[in-house]
């Protein structure tokens, strides 16, 4: 038997409670005030998390609950009408995995469901964009327009015919030579983007709100006293609905997007193209047998329809639609919020039928969101290789654009405390497009009782050392320079790809080398020997002896990427190769740095900042330490060691040869391989011609290989390149 309901718990019933307050507050600022207070994506998630509650425990639904109705009340002012078929809402999904879920339900009301192994049956659809306007219902009889009325809360909304009479696109009569008695068709009103952006120039210029978007600027016009205002505000109209009753006493309930309904609407019959249309009145339109067909009848009858709205045969063709209108939608001169599947054919939709709130043959996929509410599980802390603590609200797992997040940087204490962040919060959290997530702000409504406040901590949580704040600056920081963190940070800039670029030294294996003691400074890398690297997790000897390979090789890496690997604060992958141009070896640069800073600001780009923060890294003793133990150890900090070697610029054993890099080496990046090239003296082109000196070739080599081969140009391995190299420094051992 199975478990009974244990019932909420006290956590669950104040969250549930907490939820439909601030769904409440939210709803009517969206509603009737047309200023919302949250963001549609954190009201929708919200909503689900309600939603989920009350469904594992159905005690918790309340009549006032949020997710017990659809849309918000009539605004008061106008005159609230009945609708003669209830507007209801849509489901909603976010991804396409609920896409597909939907779509298996849908099979299975319709009885479809495909055997094991067997494969979904194709059931078309219309794909329509789903702008993010208002509903209108509008009422024709006689061809007519009579009423035309505001969505409200599904079952009675506002009267606002004077208003809705000042769109152009909506057609004052039907243009059909012999119009039904009656007809109501639905649609989105709507503001496109730049006439909204003249409204709020001028409201803001006349000091009043700015409007949050244009859905609230449509919304907020459509409810104005004054036609002559609407007029002037130019709002449109897409049709996308349309109801043909063939007996109106029977009519009860329909959806937004639909023309199908419960009940006399519309019967089967009718659809078929047997039955009588309108009431018993003869139409010049055949009666749809589907949305497609319906839309077709609207732009015939003088709607604008959107134009791209399309048939789609089948899944694929759904999830190919959605995911194209992901991207274009953004050229678009009007907002969408996401994109609505419906059912194609009208019997269909009627054996498929309604929940309480929404038709279960229709659904809006909503695009990924760039906001999302989340509740904040930690705060920790990372120190950075300047010894920088930044504080990073770590999150319940959320997807955003197209990503899931669970971290996002609070950048210093400053915005800690401004955001003012307590234990367990709801926090709103941002991601838009590729940009790092970042925490907006924090629910407080939704607060747990007595949560603490969160700060930073006053000691290093790598070594236990004081923290430091100077006056006037943002930044905490540990400033203990022998601190692991700072030591690990230190070692992944030096081996990054900027900097000397050595391959097989990832962050985990620099955890490992800085926690057992292997390695204490940079110079220490240089000290590894294979065996010992190959007894260390994960590493195997064929990995040990390719790390010290590419350690060996990095000490050949040029002047400015060394001076970037330093991490000199301020020091960029661009000043460091102009500095390195300017200046070229570190005694140079060190000396400007120390007594002519001026000869370091004249460098372009380059300004007092960088000018004293080099002052002060090679005047600090660790540091000039450091320089002196890699220089030991077979560095060489100097523009072209080729040329060094040389002893002439532009020498080198490889002069005057050209080189094609093609596949991967065994123990060279791509990068590092240029690198020894040139600093021989030889070039690196991208293609292969008779004037190649050689191609090196690796594993996976492609079309070059065969060029070079064709054309007789010499083919040469990882090995063979570095026969032609000028002897390595040494590499200590
Ligand atoms: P909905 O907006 O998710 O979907 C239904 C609506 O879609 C219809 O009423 C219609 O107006 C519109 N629509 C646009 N194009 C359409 C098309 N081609 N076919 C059919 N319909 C189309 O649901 P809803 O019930 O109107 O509103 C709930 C939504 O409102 C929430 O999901 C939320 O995003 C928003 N909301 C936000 C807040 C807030 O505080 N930000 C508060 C309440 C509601």
């Amino acid at each position: 038997m199975p478990a009974p309901n244990p019932g909420p718990s006290d956590a669950e019933r104040r969250r549930a409670a907490e939820l439909r307050q601030l769904l409440q507050r939210a709803a009517h600022a969206y509603y009737v005030l047309d200023a919302p207070v949250l963001e549609d994506s954190v009201y929708d998630r919200l909503y689900r998390e309600l939603l989920e509650l009350e469904s594992r425990h159905r005690e918790l639904i309340s009549s006032d609950s949020p997710t017990q109705r659809v849309g918000g009340q009539p605004a008061e002012g106008f005159v609230s009408v009945e609708h003669r078929i209830g507007l209801l809402s849509l489901d909603n999904a976010f991804t396409l995995e609920e896409l597909e879920a939907w779509y298996g339900r849908l099979l299975k009301v319709l009885d479809r469901t495909p055997a094991p192994g067997e494969p979904l049956p194709a059931l078309p659809m219309v794909g329509e964009l789903k702008i993010d306007g208002n509903a209108l219902a509008l009422s024709y009889e006689h061809g007519l327009l009579v009423r035309a009325a505001t969505r409200g809360d599904g079952e009675r909304g506002e009267e606002i015919t004077a208003n809705v009479r000042t769109i152009q696109s909506v057609p004052l009569r039907l243009q059909l030579a012999d119009p039904p008695a009656w007809v109501e068709v639905r649609g989105e009103a709507l503001i496109p983007d730049a006439t909204f952006a003249a409204i709020n120039a001028e409201r803001m210029a006349q000091g009043e709100a700015a409007f949050a978007n244009p859905r609230n600027a449509c919304a907020g016009t459509l409810r104005q006293l004054d036609p002559k205002v609407v007029a002037a505000r130019r709002l449109d109209f897409f049709a996308y609905t349309l109801h043909l009753p063939d007996d109106a006493d029977g009519l009860r309930i329909s959806a937004e997007g639909t023309l199908a309904s419960v009940g006399a609407v519309t019967g089967p019959q009718q659809r078929d193209g047997h039955g009588p249309l309108g009431g018993g009145d003869a139409a010049d339109q055949p009666p749809p047998r589907s949305q497609w067909e319906a839309l077709r009848w609207l732009e015939a009858a003088g709607f604008r329809v959107n134009p791209n709205a399309e048939l789609l045969g089948d899944l694929a063709a759904v999830e190919a639609f959605c995911a194209r209108w992901q991207e274009a939608r953004r050229a678009l001169p009007y907002a969408t919020d996401g994109v609505v599947l419906k059912l194609n054919d009208l019997r269909l939709q009627d054996a498929a039928g309604f929940t309480q709130k929404a038709p279960r043959w229709a659904i809006a996929l909503k695009y990924a969101a760039e906001e999302a509410p989340s509740r904040l599980l930690r705060l920790s802390c990372q120190v950075g290789r300047t010894g920088v603590v930044t504080p990073v609200a770590e999150f319940e797992p959320v997807p955003l654009a197209g990503s899931t997040v669970a971290r996002a940087t609070l950048h210093n204490a400053d915005r800690l405390a401004e955001l003012d962040l307590h234990a367990g919060d709801t926090i709103v959290v941002r991601k838009a497009g590729e940009i790092i997530p970042e925490v907006v702000r924090v629910l407080p409504e939704l607060r747990p009782a007595g949560a603490v406040r969160l700060a930073l901590p006053h000691t290093c949580p790598e070594c236990g050392s004081e923290l430091v704040r100077e006056e006037g600056e943002a930044a905490t920081r540990c400033v203990n320079s022998s601190c692991p963190a700072i030591l690990r940070g230190s070692l992944r800039h030096w081996v990054s790809k900027g900097a000397l670029d050595v391959d097989g030294l990832g962050s985990k294996l620099v955890e490992q080398l800085v926690d057992r003691g292997l390695v204490g400074s940079i110079a220490d890398l240089y000290r590894l020997d294979g065996a010992l690297l190959a007894s260390l997790e994960r590493m195997g000897e064929k990995s040990a002896s390719n790390l010290v390979a590419a350690l060996a090789a990095s000490q050949r890496q040029p002047w400015h990427r060394q001076l970037f690997g330093f991490g000199i604060h301020h020091v960029g992958e661009v000043s460091a190769k102009a500095l390195a141009k300017a200046f070229p070896s570190a005694l140079a640069l060190a000396t400007a740095a120390a007594e002519t800073p001026e000869q370091i600001t004249a460098v372009f780009g380059i300004g007092t900042e960088i000018a004293q923060s080099l002052q002060q890294w090679f005047s600090t003793a660790a540091n000039q330490a450091l320089v002196a133990e890699l220089e030991s150890l077979g560095f060489c900090f100097a523009a072209e060691p080729a040329e060094q070697a040389g002893g002439e610029a532009g020498a080198g054993p490889l002069l005057g040869q050209s080189f094609v890099l093609t596949g991967s080496l065994p123990n060279l990046s791509r990068s590092q391989a240029q690198a020894l090239i040139e600093a021989a003296g030889g070039k690196v082109s991208g293609s292969v011609s008779r004037k190649t000196s050689y191609v090196v070739a690796g594993e996976e080599a492609g079309s070059k290989l065969a060029k070079a081969e064709a054309l007789g140009v010499a083919v040469l391995d990882e090995a063979a390149l570095l026969e032609l190299l000028p002897p390595a420094p040494s590499q200590a051992s």
